[in-house]
């Protein structure tokens, strides 16, 4: 495999990791409308690009189970999820004001079964977590899931439930300190903003900046309170290329591996960063974009692969399908397979495509500001004596479990301390933060809680095996 130049010192690259692959075959089947760039169907063809290479038979490849309400209820509002649920096309023009509220109507139209879609994507991601959680494999991707705009009671920029905020919420069960970074070319905004008041999760986005959606992201925006200097946002401009832009992701995310030590990763692989997407404006290869994903990888801890953005489909098959590969360790021929989608690819054929030969907008003085701004803010983090991280706890020993028994409602319930019930239930606008240490290891009753319109987050390393089933079936 080609090694990039980017593997580090910290790292055993040239070590095979053990993947697995959640894909639901029905995926490609939802349509957000005609004339809508966001096609689902580009991950029925990076599945199809990953079978004719040969990759499915070099990792596990598992059908998530859709998530449940419940699940979507640990990060979502219930009268949000409920929406979503009910929501049709046909009963959507007797619902003006409720669509108006949940922002749902424009960017984020109802299709049919988009509920559905939903619960599919979320169950990838879910499901993903889990599987890291269990030990079970060291990277697992979800090509289906990275729709990081969504907020808690709103859907934003194509996506509807953000299935990353409960994929780190599943991670923050077994890890004291999880890590999110974001290479789609709009800003994580819905993932930063549920993380933004706390120390347990770090969010890193590079984005484009400037008169663009969503419009946050900027430079200052570092976190509040115990979260300060855990939210890092790095602002670029039009036309980046792979050497501008690993000259600003390796120090700054080599930086914050050294000072946050993630117990696990999660990289949302965004492929609009990419030359020639419809909606996007930067000038990345698909191996500089697939950089990002070598060099988390080379710090062998446990990864999670999610999509997101990308709107010149056949791009984001190729990107995808060759970042499968990096994840497996396994170069492929430029020379594509032939497969059901191959007319996309033509008149070349290859894996790979050229960026242009547009002008990048990012100085080199700017981008050495920006690289001395962000890794100034980790010499903060590095020498604040509240970060002053001890080893973390061991992992919470699984007992084994059967991944063909469904585990009902029986999961975990984050509001475990009020009544339960079935049902999901609206978290409270305000919820007392009880105390908690990074480094602790009786954690099993700590909380966490993070104010409106944030969220709660709850770590939890008791032995329950009925929370931490595999939710998956193959
Ligand atoms: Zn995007």
């Amino acid at each position: 495999m080609e090694s990039g130049g980017n593997s580090l010192p910290s790292g055993r690259d040239g070590v095979k990791r053990k993947v697995s692959y959640f894909y639901d075959p029905e995926v490609g089947n939802y349509y957000y409308g005609q004339g809508h760039p966001m096609k689902p169907h580009r991950i029925r063809m990076t599945h199809a690009l990953l079978a004719h290479y040969g990759l499915l038979q070099h990792m596990q490849v598992l059908k998530p189970t859709p998530a449940k309400d419940r699940d979507l209820c640990k990060f979502h509002a219930d009268d949000y999820v409920s929406f979503l649920r009910a929501i049709t096309p046909e009963t959507q023009q007797d619902q003006l004001r409720q669509l108006k509220r949940f922002n749902v109507g424009e960017d984020c139209p109802v299709f049919d079964g988009l509920y559905s879609f939903c619960q599919t994507y979320a169950g990838g991601s879910v499901a993903g977590a889990v599987k890291l959680n269990q030990g079970g494999s060291d990277i697992a991707i979800n090509w289906s899931g990275g729709l990081h705009h969504a907020k808690k009671c709103e859907a934003s920029g194509f996506c509807y439930v953000n299935d990353i905020v409960l994929a780190i919420l599943e991670l923050l069960k077994v890890h004291e300190r999880v890590l999110y970074v974001d290479i789609d070319i709009h800003h994580g905004d819905g993932v930063e903003e549920a993380f933004y008041t706390t120390d347990r999760v770090m969010t890193v986005s590079f984005h484009k900046f400037g008169d663009y959606f969503p419009g946050t992201g900027d430079i200052r925006d570092i976190g509040y309170g115990k979260g300060k200097y855990y939210s890092l946002n790095v602002p670029l401009d039009d036309g980046i290329d792979d050497e501008s832009y690993q000259s600003l992701f390796r120090p700054i995310i080599g930086k914050v591996m050294e000072v946050f030590r993630p117990g696990a990763v999660v990289l949302q692989c965004g492929a609009d960063s990419l030359s020639g997407d419809r909606l996007g404006c930067f000038n990345l290869s698909i191996k500089g974009h697939a950089d990002c994903v070598r060099f988390m990888r080379s710090f062998n801890v446990p990864l999670l692969l999610l999509g997101g953005g990308g709107y010149t489909i056949r791009n984001v098959a190729r990107c995808w399908c060759y970042e499968t590969g990096v994840a497996l360790g396994m170069e492929l021929d430029d020379k594509m397979p032939q497969h059901e989608y191959y007319e996309y690819f033509g008149p070349e054929y290859n894996l790979h495509v050229a960026p242009s030969n547009m002008e990048n907008k990012n100085s080199r003085h700017l981008l050495e500001e920006i690289r001395a701004k962000l890794l100034d803010y980790l010499s903060t983090l590095q020498h604040a004596p509240s970060v002053q991280f001890q080893e973390r706890p061991p992992d919470t020993e699984l007992p084994d479990v059967d991944e063909d028994q469904d585990d009902g409602d029986k999961r975990w319930d984050p509001d475990s301390d009020m009544e339960s019930d079935d049902d999901c239930k609206p978290l409270p606008s305000q919820v007392k933060r009880e105390h908690i240490e990074p480094g602790r290891t009786d954690s099993a009753t700590n909380m966490m809680a993070i104010d409106e319109p944030r969220i709660k987050v709850e770590q939890n390393n008791s032995n329950k095996p009925s929370d931490q089933h595999a939710e998956t079936n193959s």
